[in-house]
């Protein structure tokens, strides 16, 4: 049964407004790190010994992020906006897939409360990038840079992560749509 829209008052504004509720979705991605590739993280190119495979820049980061805003706006993952099998994908800037989410958010009357990511890589430091990471992700979300978080940690050796096969990234979104 479809619930009723409740009605409440804004004193500020003098109008009636929607009530609004806060969602919130999760995000995780890897790619696998092989030599004769850029690493692009966040939207920085990052000077290291390897880079990332995938059919677009394999920014994992991005993509972890994409993943977090469309699963708090109940939206399928960006395998389904972005198939790794259209040509039109193929080397992609993924400022692009998070651009979408980001204007999917807003075409339901949301907006983006907070987001936040973590990075998981043995190597290169990441520390020195978190600053234009957190730039890029603010501009291409459309919000503040102060609403993104952006951190990294390493594996301590173990697994795939720690013996430099991979990078993975994961991340939450925090929305604030209008309840329907
Ligand atoms: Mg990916």
């Amino acid at each position: 049964m479809k619930s009723p829209v409740r009605i409440g008052f804004d004193i500020r504004l003098g109008s009636p407004t929607v009530r609004r509720v806060i969602h919130v979705g999760i995000g995780y991605d890897v790619h696998p790190l092989a030599e004769g590739r850029k690493m692009v993280l966040g939207g920085v190119e990052i000077p290291h010994s390897k880079g990332l495979v995938g059919h677009s820049d394999a920014d994992a980061l991005l993509h972890a992020l994409t993943d977090a805003i469309l699963g708090a706006i109940g939206e399928p993952d960006i395998g389904h906006y972005f198939p790794n099998t259209d040509p039109r994908w193929k080397g992609a800037a993924s400022s692009v897939f998070l651009r979408e989410a980001a204007s999917q958010v807003r075409a339901r009357g949301g907006r983006i409360v907070n987001v936040d990511a973590s990075l998981i890589a043995e190597r290169p430091k990441i520390a020195p990038h978190l600053a234009q990471m957190k730039a890029n992700i603010a501009e291409a979300l459309g919000v503040d840079a102060r609403k993104v978080g952006v951190k990294a940690t390493t594996n301590e050796k173990l697994g795939f992560v720690g013996r430099e096969e991979g990078i993975a990234a994961m991340a939450i979104a925090c929305v604030d749509l209008p309840e329907n």
